[in-house]
């Protein structure tokens, strides 16, 4: 973003060169690593985003007539000031003989002021637009260059860049990395020429650094053949892992639980509403799957508040239909004690035995659990990552569903399924591996979804349940909270309850609660005819499911709570949220919190507070928040902002597998990578399976593990 574009045309180059690489290189391995670049392939492969074309400077003049085009100009300083109305910014003067044009820059650093001196010459790319004093750029990268300094005679290369990497950086590091490779082709000559590709490293070469004459539109448009072959290599890997995922699975046996039976029945019967068309569409799919003798392996996605719950409700009971136990596992306390009041109230009068595990049991009602577990008692064991533990032992597992999925690590979703390893009662038969059921409510686009999660079915609940009245979001200053304290007396005032949610502190916990603890004492000082509640990750279990308590049963009319509600929580009534510091979540989790609203009919709405100056992706993100409250088009623009790397995060433990390739508008090419994979795995010679080795290792290294997940 802005910021690390300014990084690049600031630090001071180091009389030693070397000196800064060794330095640099050791603070930035992490950095790198953060990107999934870890070896010299992988910087290989890390290719650019886009092209700047650095090969004309335009007059201020005619940089002015290209309506939202970039531009580069050089010129003069002709003043810097920092000036503070209506924010603090630093304005930069740049003239040339066509005229002048202002540099804005809302964040800077104070070197910057001796750096930009009048009588500086700069080469100042970005956007010319005309704003209230004139001509301005705002946030343009620059350069400082004498006279007559030569122009790059090829497209500049721009890389994806975490925070704290510069272009110039990645630059080195890539360039270096380059001359290390072991540039082997993956793919044979004969194949290349058969399906016309390019080769690899001329390829990568071409990307890295065009040549000057090269077809600019091919390269930035990534229809040029060098962008081609890299599209193809990833679709190949991606077919590859793909087919050998779905093999080993299938080669794993699973209990066919194919009996939908009295309790599956009488559940829906007894259910107060009826489901949605999605609900029964994507119901059918999973009963579907659970009949299969190898595990079933779905990701059912659903918007918050889409009525996932009940669908795992049901096929858990189709479990329980066919004598099997079934798990549910949810990533709080909070969420799995909600799953297990639910789901205990539709279940237990149709006599079935629900357990309940949290690492917050009394030994005694632990050990009490941990039995009827093992002994099958249990048809249905909620929980936390309780679940996961040693002691825990079942009878005859054979489906376990994960809620929130992506809030677990790959290998705790791995451990539960690892457990249920269902013990046949005629000791003829090997174990069994249980079905899978995945849920999440931050949904990934289809297509990334489909190829980071590979071999995995998905399912996706499309609408909401009838009767949801629509959010109304608004951002606002937090200069502005008496008046929201004035909002929240008057909706609670109506007989509505409020969500009031404490600003995240990522670096610590302990700020974060006691940030938590000062709201609190701030609106219990400010609304003494309301009941004020405080939830948070440090309380105990039973302190936070009596407040939890005493919220839902309109006890308690405003809720103070950290993001330990962002999952989950179902409370209708509650049809305000205040969401303080909006500014510091994500996406997905602004998306989560709010999605606590607008469960019941009364119309709803969601205040985010913020702290000015917003920087760019703040900004981006609020402007999101405001427009929609579709979880897809959210996340969207999530990946949009963020890119995908960063995107699916570290906690994915990987990266999208497609990063190049796309894949409805290169479908051609997924066909052409699909039948070689077939071909390479169907043919039984040496040969073929070296390519697939090599191929998978170069594309995909330690990634392919997490396919199997
Ligand atoms: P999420 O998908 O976010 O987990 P939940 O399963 O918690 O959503 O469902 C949200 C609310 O909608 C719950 O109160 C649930 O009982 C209710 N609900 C689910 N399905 C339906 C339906 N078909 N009709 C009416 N209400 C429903
Ligand atoms: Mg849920």
């Amino acid at each position: 973003m802005p910021e690390s574009k300014q990084i690049r045309a600031t630090v001071p180059v180091p009389s030693d060169p070397r000196k800064l690489a060794s330095r640099a290189l050791g603070k930035m391995a992490d950095k790198l690593a953060k990107l999934g670049l870890r070896s010299n392939m992988d910087l290989a492969l890390h290719l650019p985003l886009r092209y700047e074309d650095e090969t004309q400077v335009l007059s201020i003049h005619e940089a002015g007539l290209r309506f939202g085009q970039p531009s580069q100009v050089e010129g003069v300083v002709s003043g810097c000031e920092v000036q503070y109305k209506p924010r603090r910014q630093l304005l930069v003067t740049l003239a040339d003989d066509s005229g002048q044009l202002v540099m804005r820059f809302l964040n800077f650093y104070g070197s910057q002021l001796k750096q930009l001196a009048e009588g500086t010459r700069l080469r100042a790319r970005g956007e010319l637009r005309h704003g209230f004093f004139g001509p301005e750029m705002v946030h343009p990268t620059y350069q400082i260059v004498n006279l007559g300094a030569p122009l790059a005679t090829a497209l500049t290369p721009i890389y994806p860049a975490g925070v704290g990497l510069s272009q110039s950086f990645l630059r080195r590091a890539i360039a270096a990395a380059l001359n290390q490779l072991d540039w082997r082709d993956t793919l044979p000559p004969a194949v290349l020429a058969e399906l016309g590709l390019s080769a690899f490293e001329p390829a990568i070469r071409l990307l890295h650094n065009p040549p000057p004459n090269v077809d600019q539109h091919g390269l930035m448009e990534r229809t040029h053949p060098a962008w081609e072959r890299m599209k193809f290599d990833e679709l190949l890997a991606q077919q590859l892992s793909l087919k050998r995922a779905q093999t080993a699975r299938r080669a794993v046996g699973a209990p066919a639980l194919e009996r939908i039976g009295q309790l599956s029945n009488a559940f829906l019967m007894t259910l107060p509403f009826v489901l949605t068309r999605a609900q029964e569409k994507v119901l059918a799919e999973i009963r579907n799957d659970l009949c299969a003798i190898f595990p079933m392996q779905r990701l059912l996605q659903g918007d918050v508040g889409s009525g996932k719950t009940v669908v795992a409700a049901l096929a858990a009971a189709q479990a329980i239909d066919n004598g099997y136990q079934a798990a549910l596992m949810a990533p709080t306390e909070i969420l799995a004690e909600q799953h297990f009041r639910k789901i205990a109230g539709w279940m237990e009068p149709l006599g079935i035995q629900v357990a309940w595990l949290t690492g917050g049991l009394k030994k005694k009602e632990k050990l009490e659990a941990l039995a009827r577990i093992e002994s099958g008692a249990a048809q249905l064991v909620i929980g936390t990552h309780a679940l996961i533990q040693e002691a825990v032992q079942f009878a005859r597992l054979g489906l376990v569903i994960v809620d929130e999925q992506h809030r677990f690590g790959v290998g705790q979703r791995l451990s539960l399924r690892n457990k249920g390893t269902a013990k046949d009662s005629n000791a003829q038969t090997p174990d069994l591996t249980p079905h899978q059921l995945m849920m999440s409510a931050t949904p990934i686009p289809r297509t990334l979804a489909m190829t980071y999660y590979a071999d995995l079915e998905i399912s996706v609940i499309d609408e909401l349940p009838p009767g949801r009245s629509p959010i109304v979001t608004r951002a606002i200053d937090q200069s502005r909270r008496e008046e929201v304290i004035a909002r929240v007396h008057a909706a609670a005032l109506e007989g509505r309850q409020i969500y009031w949610v404490c600003p995240l502190i990522e670096e610590s916990e302990a700020l974060q609660l006691q940030t938590a603890t000062e709201t609190y004492a701030t609106l219990v000082a400010a609304l003494p005819s309301l009941q004020v509640g405080l939830v948070h990750g440090r309380m105990k279990a039973v302190e936070k499911q009596a407040v939890m308590d005493a919220f839902n049963q309109n006890r308690v009319q405003v809720l103070v709570a950290t993001t330990v509600i962002e999952v989950g929580v179902d409370v209708p009534n509650a049809s305000l949220m205040v969401i303080e510091h909006a500014e510091r979540f994500g996406l997905s989790q602004l998306h989560q919190l709010r999605g606590r609203v607008g469960r019941g009919t009364a119309a709803s709405v969601c205040l985010l507070l913020y702290q000015s100056p917003l920087g760019w992706v703040a900004k981006q993100r609020l402007m999101t928040m405001r427009s929609t409250t579709d979880g897809f088009e959210i996340a969207r623009k999530d990946l949009e902002i963020r890119g995908p790397g960063e995107f699916l995060g570290a906690r994915q433990s990987g990266q999208a597998m497609l990063r190049f390739a796309d894949l409805e508008t290169d479908q051609w090419l997924v066909e052409k990578a699909r039948n070689l994979a077939h071909f390479l795995l169907q043919d039984k010679s040496e040969n073929s399976a070296r390519i697939v080795k090599a191929h998978l290792a170069r594309w995909l290294g330690e990634r392919e593990d997490f396919l199997r997940v």
